[in-house]
C-alpha cells in the first residue's frame, strides 16, 4: 500500500486526473490555477480552495476575521494568476457544533471582506458540522475579460522569469508568530494577504507576458508548475530574488536565512510570469510605475531539460507538499 506521505500531493492529483474525460465546453481543465470554461460568448473561470485549522490556520494566531479573509483572499488568488476579474464567491464552512457562534460569524464576515475588497459578490455556500477542527472551503468564479487569460502552459526558450513584490514576507510573518516577534508588516503579510486582481489584469494584456502563476507554495516550486506545464527548465539567479525592505533588521531575529524565506516560503500570492525577454526590461519599469512595487527578473527559461534550477543546480528545498515530507 503506498500513502499520501509516498506519493505527495502532486502524486495524488496526478492519479485523480489522469482518467478525467474531456467535456466540450472545457477550454483548460485541471492543471492550472482555474478552469476555463465557455459559457455562452463568455469565458468563465472556476476555482476552489479548502482552508483546514491546524493545516492553514493556527486559531491562537489569526482572529476568526482574519481566518476568513485569508481564506478567501487564497482562493480569489487563482483568479489574478490568470489575469482574470472575480465575478461571484461560495463558501461552505465546517465547523464543531461547540463553536463559538461569534467566531463562526466573524470567519464569515472575513470571507465577506476580501470578497467585496475586490468588488465581486458572495453568493452562497453551505454550513456543515465537524468533528473537531474548522473548515473553510472558497469556490470563486471570475470572468477571462475579453477571452484573455494565463496559464502556466506558454512559458518559451529564452524568456525572462519575473516575479511581482517580496515573496518570503508571508513566509516571515509566520516565522514572527510561532517566535512571537513583535513585527507587524510581516505579520500582515501573512494573515492578511491581498490577491494581485489589479496587476494579473494588467500583465495579462501585455503581448509579451506568455505563462502565469500566483506564489501559494513558494517561488521555487510554483516556478516548477510554469517549467512543467511549459515542458521547460527555469533557472532562478538567487542574487536576483528581492529581499523586502520590511525584512530588515530581522535576518538575525527570524535565524532563517532571508534567501530561503523568498525562495521556498509559500502563501505570499504574488505573481509570478514568464516573458519576452527584449520587452521585460521596459515592463517591469511601467509595472513598478503603475503599482508602486517591484516586477523583478530572477531567471530564465532554458530548453532542453524540464524542472527549475536555482543557480544551475537542483534546490534543496522547493516549497510546500500536502503529504510530503516535514
Ligand atoms: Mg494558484
Amino acid at each position: 500500500m503506498s500513502t499520501l506521505r509516498d506519493i505527495g500531493e502532486f502524486g495524488l492529483i496526478d492519479h485523480v486526473t489522469r482518467t478525467l474525460r474531456r467535456t466540450p465546453g472545457v477550454v483548460e481543465g485541471t492543471g492550472d490555477d482555474c478552469a476555463v470554461l465557455r459559457f455562452g460568448n463568455a469565458l468563465l473561470l472556476a476555482t476552489c480552495d479548502a482552508s483546514i485549522e491546524g493545516i492553514h490556520f493556527r486559531r491562537d494566531w489569526a482572529s476568526p476575521r482574519d481566518i476568513g479573509w485569508k481564506a478567501a483572499a487564497g482562493a480569489i488568488s487563482d483568479i489574478a494568476a490568470m489575469g482574470g476579474e472575480v465575478r461571484y464567491v461560495l463558501a461552505s464552512v465546517a465547523c464543531p457544533a461547540d463553536s463559538d457562534s461569534t467566531d463562526i460569524e466573524e470567519i464569515c464576515a472575513g470571507i465577506a471582506d476580501a470578497v467585496e475588497s475586490c468588488g465581486a459578490a458572495l453568493v452562497g455556500g453551505d454550513m456543515t458540522g465537524s468533528q473537531a477542527v474548522i473548515g473553510i472551503d472558497i469556490s470563486v468564479l471570475g470572468e477571462a475579460v475579453d477571452g484573455r487569460y494565463l496559464t502556466r502552459a506558454g512559458a518559451l526558450p529564452g524568456d525572462a522569469v519575473a516575479v511581482t513584490g517580496f515573496p518570503g514576507l508571508a513566509a516571515a510573518g509566520l516565522l514572527a508568530l510561532q517566535r512571537g516577534i513583535d513585527a507587524a508588516l510581516l505579520i500582515q503579510a501573512h494573515l492578511r494577504p491581498v490577491p494581485r486582481l489589479a496587476e494579473g489584469r494588467w500583465l495579462v494584456n501585455h503581448p509579451g507576458v506568455h505563462a502565469m502563476i500566483d506564489l501559494s507554495d513558494g517561488l521555487l516550486q510554483d516556478l516548477g508548475h510554469i517549467a512543467e506545464r511549459s515542458k521547460a527548465g527555469i533557472n532562478v539567479d538567487s542574487d536576483l530574488v528581492p529581499l523586502g525592505p520590511a525584512l530588515n533588521g530581522f535576518d538575525s531575529i527570524l535565524c532563517e536565512p532571508l534567501e530561503c524565506l523568498a525562495l521556498s516560503g509559500g502563501e505570499d500570492y504574488e505573481l509570478a510570469i514568464a516573458l519576452d525577454p527584449a520587452l521585460a526590461p521596459a515592463i517591469c519599469h511601467e509595472f513598478a510605475e503603475k503599482f508602486g512595487s517591484p516586477l523583478t527578473v530572477v531567471g530564465t527559461v532554458e530548453s532542453g531539460w524540464c524542472g527549475v534550477r536555482l543557480d544551475g543546480q537542483e534546490p534543496g528545498h522547493r516549497g510546500f507538499n500536502h503529504f510530503g515530507p516535514a
